[in-house]
């Protein structure tokens, strides 16, 4: 918060898209689309351990009106892709969209005839999170990937947008769980 005594002879200056770029990528909210284990993790993302919110996108909407981040967290079947469509129609423009994990992206191990084979089939995905499952830190990392691109953008686009089909690389060291606690040098979990 700024101090009120400083600014009668301070004047902060920006432009207007960095203003409202700022604001639009602090303010994700995620329409989450989860049908199996990838929403577990998704779950656990949101959670104090991983805490979302330090990215402002842990407000989870379960109205496509009040969601411009749509997270697809496992597979998809022919006979949900319907629905999947017309949720992702009614999101506000503009939106974007994670394909999380091995499942919504390819189908996983799922090669059958009832399971989508990668939900880009039917709709735009701006970033593939990989993993099976992917672990919190690259979904956040998914995240951020969206919040830069809207960061480079000008001013919000009107109409329909390309999917920016961006792919993450896994960035975290796998540390040993539950983590070790010591206390006075002596091993206690
Ligand atoms: S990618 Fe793996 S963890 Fe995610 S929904 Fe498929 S089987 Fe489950």
């Amino acid at each position: 918060m700024l101090d009120p005594h400083l600014l009668p002879d301070n004047v902060l200056t920006t432009q207007l898209k960095k203003v409202v770029n700022w604001a639009r990528r602090s303010a994700l909210w995620p329409m989450p689309f989860a049908t199996a284990c990838c929403g577990i993790e998704l779950m656990a993302t949101a959670s104090s351990r991983y805490d979302l919110a330090r990215f402002g996108a842990e407000a989870m909407r379960f109205s496509p009106r009040q969601a411009d981040l749509m997270i697809v967290a496992g597979r998809v079947t022919i006979k949900m892709m319907p629905v999947l469509q017309h949720i992702y129609q009614q999101m506000t423009e503009p939106k974007w969209v994670i394909s999380m994990g091995a499942c919504a992206s390819t189908g996983g191990v799922f090669d059958a005839y009832a399971t989508i084979q990668g939900i880009d089939q039917f709709m735009p995905v701006d970033v593939y999170v990989p993993g099976c499952p992917p672990r919190p830190e690259t979904l956040i990392e998914g995240i951020m990937a969206i919040q830069r691109k809207i960061d480079e953008e000008g001013l919000p686009p009107s109409g329909l947008r390309r999917p920016l089909q961006l792919a993450v690389e896994p960035s975290y060291k796998p540390s040993a769980q539950p983590v070790p606690v010591t206390i006075g040098g002596q091993l206690v979990r």
